[in-house]
């Protein structure tokens, strides 16, 4: 099991890492930062297999994984 961490200001709800994750366990929730995004975060932590893929694709390296 893996867990990540979205920093909310520097995402910009783009939903590029929710499309992309292989197990669907990333959307797009209600927080909003100072921007005005809606940013990502993971549901159901204990899919999470820790590949990386959407740390990789996010644009703004928003995204850490912890294993
Ligand atoms: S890819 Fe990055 S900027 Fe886009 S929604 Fe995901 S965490 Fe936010
Ligand atoms: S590390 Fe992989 S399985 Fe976990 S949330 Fe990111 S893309 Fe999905």
């Amino acid at each position: 099991m893996a867990k990540i961490t979205v920093t909310a200001e520097l995402c910009k709800g783009c939903e590029i890492c929710t499309t992309q994750c292989p197990k669907k366990i990333i959307v797009i929730g209600d927080v909003t930062n100072s921007k005005g995004y809606k940013i990502a975060k993971q549901i159901n932590e204990e899919n999470c297999t820790g590949c990386k893929l959407c740390a990789i694709v996010c644009p703004d390296a928003a995204i850490e994984v912890y294993k």
